[in-house]
């Protein structure tokens, strides 16, 4: 974001107004809605309408900024760890394992962020985070594996199947039970 203010802020200072248009399209439409439309629109459609989470985004939304450094070194290292957790998806899907990132859970040797899980699992496209060292591999139908180095550090992703059943009101596999609502979704009906 701030990035993108001080290439359109040159941009206009040196009369160049295709640059302009061109940074601020890009940004429109791969950053904002293929990135971070995607992952707030559960929170946003599906969390209570005062939930601290929903609250937050929607104030993103008025004042978005990345200009905090910690946001931003978090926010790019939760990117490209999004690419890879992305990338065992796609296999998984292509193998006809899954038709959504919804019915994968990631395990991380290392929880990225100062978010909690939840948000993580959002920030990823997946039904849950969890740490790698409570993972049960064996328990697992079938399981897709990578590493990624993240300032000279690697962290180990295991890809397996979601193992809580699908919420029927947010369609995340988070459900302790078939046929019933994730705790979140019992949460905000029970409030409304
Ligand atoms: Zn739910």
């Amino acid at each position: 974001m701030s990035h993108l203010e001080s290439v359109v802020q040159e941009a206009y200072g040196s009369h160049i107004f295709n640059r302009v248009l061109h940074s601020t399209t890009t940004f429109a439409t791969s950053t904002l809605s293929a990135f971070y439309f995607d992952i707030i629109k559960d929170t946003m459609y599906c969390d209570a309408l005062e939930s601290p989470t929903r609250r937050a985004i929607v104030a993103v939304l008025y004042h978005l900024s990345w200009l905090n450094p910690t946001v931003k070194s978090e926010m790019s290292q939760i990117i490209s760890l999004r690419a890879e957790v992305q990338r065992l998806v796609e296999n998984a899907r292509a193998e006809k394992r899954i038709k959504v990132g919804n019915q994968t859970e990631v395990y991380l040797s290392k929880i990225l962020g100062s978010e909690n899980g939840g948000t993580l699992s959002a920030l990823l496209g997946v039904s849950s985070v969890g740490d790698l060292s409570s993972a049960d591999k064996s328990a697992m139908e079938w399981t897709y594996e990578s590493s990624l180095e993240i300032e000279n550090e690697t962290i180990s992703i295991l890809l397996g199947p979601a193992t809580r059943s699908q919420c029927p009101r947010c369609w995340l596999y988070n459900a302790e039970r078939e046929n019933s609502l994730c705790s979140r979704c019992e949460e905000v009906i029970n409030v409304t």
